[in-house]
């Protein structure tokens, strides 16, 4: 457990699906996405509770970067638990999210949406019924700040979000207008969605002169003014820079830019990278790790130890698939996670590795 003076980042990162975790002082927790742990339950509420932690009254901030399954299972579970907390997520949406928000607010006939849009759906509705409201964020938006005699340690603490970009809202914008011929079933398949990562919100959590970047599965993009060159672009010569960076998209290649490496981040970097699986493709690749190593002075993965995935089905499923002749990979990360923990400005994380997670 973090003293009151003392901040925490938690990344889980069970093997698919990733949840982060954070103690910002003073006994208020942070979380951002959300993932299962081995028991079915969302790793942050486990975490919290075997912490002793009153998370109806401690969390302050519960955010989704975007609506892809390995972020958001359980999230619906954790907003309901955490009572006080604010929900926030990002302000450009795809089409099924948008329908999650007018089946909520203005009472529209349910349609279809998918696992995504339905977790939304779930999330709003909790919201709703308990009075909440949320926070719609996009580049530069504050998520919450507490100013230093606030907290134990004395620190400003802000959260802020990074993306998506104002290009990337305006062209969810250009969208908008397509959706009610879309509804009535008129103008199917006409407009060209963006992928999920290309909206997630990264973020950067500010205490003192420390930064904790994270990445979200935010990927890069050709169009400067999207995605990392744009956020890059918006923070050049902005302090502070960070320290602890969660690596987006699983450490992907897909989601490297040099310029974030270089003008985003403090040279004594550690870097956490949560690793993904489905059907039989896997990140991060042994080539994403060797740059990961290349770039950071300390590098961790939450998960490399395998189980057998067949521990996750019982005997009449198993038997289902093997009849259906459908393949499917043997084993999965098991859950595991990497906690970090400091005094603000006074001293480097102390780290800690559970369940499966290593030093690369
Ligand atoms: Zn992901």
């Amino acid at each position: 457990m973090p003293r009151a003076d003392e901040i925490e980042v938690t990344v889980f990162g069970p093997g698919y699906g990733e949840c982060i975790v954070i103690h910002i002082g003073s006994g208020k927790w942070v979380i951002v996405d959300s993932c299962l742990d081995d028991a079915g339950e969302p790793a942050s509420i486990s975490y919290l509770t075997k912490l002793g932690i009153s998370i109806e009254d401690s969390v302050i901030s519960v955010s989704a970067s975007h609506w892809h399954d390995d972020h958001i299972k359980g999230l619906a579970k954790t907003v309901a638990a955490c009572r006080s907390a604010r929900l926030s997520l990002g302000a450009a949406l795809t089409y099924s999210e948008f329908l999650a928000f007018l089946q909520v607010f203005e009472d529209q006939p349910v349609q279809k949406l998918d696992r995504g849009g339905t977790e939304l759906l779930n999330c709003l509705k909790i919201v709703n019924e308990t009075g909440r409201s949320i926070k719609p964020l996009s580049e530069d938006t504050l998520i919450f700040d507490f100013q230093p005699n606030a907290l134990a340690h004395r620190r400003q603490v802000e959260l802020r979000a990074l993306s998506p970009s104002g290009q990337q809202f305006s062209d969810f914008l250009t969208r908008l207008k397509h959706f009610p011929a879309i509804i009535m079933g008129r103008t199917k398949g006409r407009i060209v969605e963006p992928s999920r990562n290309d909206l997630s919100v990264a973020m950067i959590l500010t205490v003192g002169q420390q930064g904790v970047l994270l990445g979200a599965d935010l990927e890069q993009v050709s169009d400067p003014k999207k995605s990392w060159q744009a956020v890059v672009d918006a923070r050049k010569g902005k302090s502070p820079l960070s320290h602890l960076f969660k690596v987006p998209h699983h450490g992907s290649y897909n989601a490297h830019n040099d310029d974030v490496w270089i003008e985003m981040l403090d040279q004594s970097l550690q870097a956490v990278v949560t690793p993904w699986t489905r059907g039989g493709h896997r990140l991060p690749r042994e080539s994403d790790l060797n740059r990961l190593r290349r770039l950071s002075s300390k590098c961790y993965l939450t998960s490399t130890k395998t189980i057998p995935k067949k521990r996750r089905y019982n005997a009449q499923i198993l038997k289902q698939i093997k009849s259906a002749g459908v393949k499917f990979d043997s084993s999965i990360y098991s859950s595991g996670h990497v906690t970090f923990r400091w005094i603000p400005d006074s001293s480097s994380p102390s780290v800690g590795l559970f369940g499966g997670a290593v030093a690369i």
